[in-house]
């Protein structure tokens, strides 16, 4: 059976998918959203919003243990998984319930099912086939697993189980020092759980500057987090009182559970992509920078894209590609321009190319960066946190790229990302006002110091 003929039709309600249809729909476009699951995806449901509100109360545990040094008396009794869990249930379902009413008051069909190209612009849910003028993919990602590891949802966790936890585990094995299994790991160590992470690569956080990788990587040790970088894991086996982790090299680590962190492949598989002829690549779908396919009005949208792995690069895709159909001619979006957040205790936040990128791109010669330490931040010291700003731009030339450590940085990243965005010169930032006492100030130093004039920093 065929049914309703759409101007956009969206396979997958997640961050890329919902954010196209609620523009279309805004432009005046008829819009279709098949989706199977909840109406949010990953980001709202198991991804984003939960795992900030594990962060926040994480905060408020680590807040809370330490208050003596804000001459503060509190004692922390314990974590209450069930109470924590509640929270977190509460700020995910205030927000779909809003996503739902925003869905619903602009006209969208809602199309529930599990979705199938069947056609150049088509898709086939159940029995029904739904066509669109245009068709936007948008079927996200899924925790990846690694050959040999047996994910049981028992002892074995991917995140999504991870994050429906009705404990605090003793101890913890997380495989993965990248940004989730560093988020993870954090919010594990402020419950008080014994946490260990596994890395492959010779770093934590690995596509961020080096120096931030090593800043994270003192503040963990400094939470006593254990980190095992440059090695890689072999196997795990499930014993009776949780689970021992093989590493290359020999070594056994025992926890109570395993957390697999190895990052997200592309939900593609059996979804008739490849069948109608979509290009693809190891499961990704291939798309210009018009997030165009290679078929003739058919858009690909967020995770499934090669790229940044994130819910805002996946919203910015959605709205330029409703624009693109509705004729407003977007401008295409810059990668290294979307920021990059890892909520951690300390936060890890960037935007634009790291100082070897940059060395890479423009020579030796043709970089310089300055490091602004937040020691001589008011607010940071207020906050008692450390951490830094560093800027790299090329010499006598424009800030290409901003990385910042410490608490709460990533509130900062607005302001770098119009830094970046702006092409400015540090000439340009530096005489700009920030509040005091505020963390942004940081980063006005930072250019202050770059533009030869540094005020609270040694020249
Ligand atoms: P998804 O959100 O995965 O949505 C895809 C949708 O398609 C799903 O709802 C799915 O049910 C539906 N679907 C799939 N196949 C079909 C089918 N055949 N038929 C019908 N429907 C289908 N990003 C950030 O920017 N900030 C963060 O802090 C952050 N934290 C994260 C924490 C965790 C633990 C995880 C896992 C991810 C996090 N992300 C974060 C990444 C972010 O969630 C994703 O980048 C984003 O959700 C991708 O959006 P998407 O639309 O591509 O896919």
């Amino acid at each position: 059976m065929t049914e309703g003929q759409f101007d956009v039709l969206v396979l997958g309600a997640g961050s890329g998918g919902y954010a196209c249809a609620l523009r279309a729909a805004q432009l005046g476009l008829s819009v279709g959203l098949v989706e199977k699951g909840n109406l949010g995806g990953t980001c709202l449901h198991v991804g984003c919003i939960p795992t900030k509100a594990l962060l926040h109360a994480a905060e408020v545990a680590d807040q809370t243990r330490e208050s003596s040094q804000f001459g503060v008396s509190a004692t922390l009794d314990g974590i209450d998984m069930a109470g924590v869990n509640a929270y977190k249930d509460k700020v995910v379902s205030r927000l779909f319930k809003g996503l739902t009413g925003l869905i619903k008051g602009r006209g969208i069909t809602v199309i529930e099912g599990v979705g199938r190209m069947t056609g150049p612009r088509q898709v086939t849910v159940g029995d029904t086939s739904y066509s669109g003028k245009h068709l936007v993919l948008a079927s996200g990602s899924y925790s990846r697993s690694l050959p040999g590891l047996d994910i049981d949802g028992e002892r074995i966790l991917t995140s999504e189980q991870a994050l429906a936890l009705d404990r605090v585990p003793a101890s913890v094995v997380v495989l993965g020092g990248g940004v989730i299994g560093c988020e993870f790991a954090s919010v594990w160590a402020s419950f008080g759980a014994e946490v260990m992470i596994v890395e492959a690569l010779p770093r934590l956080v690995a596509a961020e500057d080096e120096a931030s990788s090593k800043a994270l990587e003192r503040a963990f040790r400094k939470r006593k987090i254990h980190l095992r970088t440059s090695t890689p894991f072999q196997s795990v086996k499930v014993t009776d009182d949780g689970v021992a982790v093989t590493v290359e090299g020999g070594d056994v680590i025992e926890a109570e559970l395993l957390l697999v962190a190895v990052g997200r492949a592309p939900s593609t598989d059996g979804l008739g992509y490849d069948e109608q002829g979509v290009a693809m690549n190891r499961g990704f779908v291939l798309a210009d920078e018009r997030c165009r396919t290679n078929l003739e009005g058919v858009y690909a949208v967020g995770d499934i894209v090669p790229g940044l792995q994130l819910a805002h690069r996946g919203f910015q895709q959605g709205i330029f590609v409703a624009e693109d159909i509705a004729g407003l001619e977007p401008a295409p979006i810059d990668e290294a321009g979307i920021p990059r957040v890892t909520y951690s205790h300390p936060e890890v936040a960037s935007v634009g190319l790291d100082e070897a990128a940059a060395r890479a791109a423009y020579g030796d010669d043709g970089v310089e960066t300055v490091t602004y330490d937040l020691g001589g931040n008011g607010k940071s010291q207020i906050l008692m946190t450390q951490g830094f700003v560093k800027l790299v731009r090329r010499t006598d030339g424009p800030v290409v790229g901003v990385h910042m450590v410490g608490d709460r940085v990533g509130e900062l990243i607005g302001e770098a990302q119009l830094i970046y965005n702006w092409e400015a010169h540090a000439e340009d930032v530096a005489p700009l006002v920030h509040a005091h006492p505020t963390q942004n100030e940081a980063l006005g130093e930072a250019h202050m110091a770059l533009a030869g004039k540094p005020l609270h920093a040694h020249s």
